[in-house]
């Protein structure tokens, strides 16, 4: 077993935190205050080629391995977890899922634009009544030969309103239940297809989150994405790895709260002395450091297990069971560590600390990870 990164993963995770420092730091206060997304940070990630890391360079991805996209992914979360999300989502979901299953015109056509930043994607899957049990799809897409007709509402999408590209999943025949569900591209704009207001939320809140309405949306047959029926395997596979970034991006809230907190108690001086001099204080930095390093493990078995071409499920579950848990402690005990400052925004700690939590929620609850693990564990 060998735990040392390549010079390429190495040059990888050096230019995630260049742009993360240099691009991403300047306003992250201000975005996360004006719930502003982060438009001209996302273009220049797609310029450098952070948009669609894993995808075929055929279609303009940048054909690397997971461990490079999950380097990535801590280092950027580290700053900004509002920007993150956009990279993870766009990367994981949108881009691995078109050029995994996608057919080459679909390729052509739309995962050219979304590899190089020219367009965002967004994954849509939740609605109202269908957040865990996804299977409850209400969302209905009815074949009338040359074309599906789209109805229904999607909730919670992250880039809902900045995305160009939507992947939509929706029922196409009830009776056959998980299997008569498919998955569509839909492009922003189309006739019926409508913008639902921007959720005002806790954490994250550089990442535009929107319901969608689709009212009678005309969509191509060309764009469903594989076989007929395909739709749910299409969701569960893709949030399989999407699990590994969003791993990733709790693994790098964590790591960037750590380095602050760090920092802080060499300087902060409570009763003649720095406070890394009591031990409370070092104990908490032992634990988050240790912790720390248990996630990254975790997420890095996932990432390998992904590139060697083995089943992914359980290591990419249990990698996001633990690192949001870490997540939420360590931003915790960083807010702790900073006393007073912990608590105001120009310290940075509380935000990464609201941000931590939505790692335990989306692309699948902790409760929904444990599942997966234990249902794996106990099988036969
Ligand atoms: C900021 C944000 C961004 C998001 N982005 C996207 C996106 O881009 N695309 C998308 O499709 N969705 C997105 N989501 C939706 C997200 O994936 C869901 O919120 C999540 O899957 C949980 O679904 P729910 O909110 O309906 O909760 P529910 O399913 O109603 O769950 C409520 C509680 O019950 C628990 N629970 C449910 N079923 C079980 C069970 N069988 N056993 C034990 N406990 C259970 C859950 O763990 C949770 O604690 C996003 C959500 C948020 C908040």
């Amino acid at each position: 077993m060998d735990f040392k990164l390549t010079e390429e993963h190495e040059m990888i995770r050096q230019a995630a935190k260049d742009f993360a420092k240099n691009e991403l730091l300047p306003g992250v206060v201000e975005r996360d205050n004006k719930q502003e997304f982060p438009t001209e940070q996302i273009k220049k990630l797609g310029e450098l080629g952070f948009m669609g890391m894993m995808a075929n360079p055929e279609y303009g991805g940048g054909g690397m391995d997971t461990v490079s996209y999950v380097l990535a992914m801590e280092e950027l979360s580290k700053i900004d977890a509002s920007a993150s999300v956009v990279v993870s989502v766009n990367n994981s979901l949108v881009c691995w899922g078109l050029d995994t299953y996608g057919n080459h015109e679909q390729k052509e056509k739309y995962l050219t634009k979304l590899t190089s930043g020219e367009a965002i994607g967004a994954f849509c899957l939740s609605e109202p009544e269908a957040g865990s049990d996804a299977t409850s799809q209400k969302t209905t897409a009815i074949d009338h030969g040359d074309h599906y007709i789209l109805n229904g509402t999607k909730n919670w999408i992250t880039n809902g309103n900045s995305a160009d590209y939507h992947l939509v999943i929706a029922q196409t025949d009830r009776e056959k239940k998980h299997r008569g569900i498919n998955a569509f591209i839909v492009e922003k704009g189309w006739e019926g297809f409508e913008i639902g207001p921007k959720e005002d939320k806790m954490g994250i809140r550089g990442s535009d989150t929107h319901s969608l309405i689709f009212n009678d949306v005309k969509v191509p047959k060309e764009n469903r994405i594989g076989e007929d029926g395909f739709g749910f395997k299409f969701a569960m596979k893709t949030l399989s790895g999407g699990r590994i970034g969003i791993a990733a991006q709790a693994l790098g809230i964590a790591a960037g709260a750590y380095e602050l907190a760090l920092e802080y108690s060499k300087t902060r001086k409570a009763f003649g002395t720095e406070i890394k001099n009591h031990q409370a204080i070092a104990f908490k930095l032992a634990d988050m450091h240790t912790q720390i390093e248990a996630a990254r493990l975790l997420v890095m078995k996932a990432a390998v297990d992904k590139d060697n071409g083995d089943n992914y499920d359980l290591s990419g579950a249990m990698a996001k069971l633990y690192a949001s848990q870490v997540a939420m402690d360590v931003t915790t005990e960083a807010v702790q560590v900073h006393g007073g400052n912990g608590y105001v925004k120009e310290y940075h700690v509380e935000r990464l600390m609201r941000d931590a939590k939505i790692t335990q929620i989306y692309e699948g609850t902790s409760e929904i990870q444990k599942i997966v693990i234990s249902r794996t564990i106990l099988q036969d």
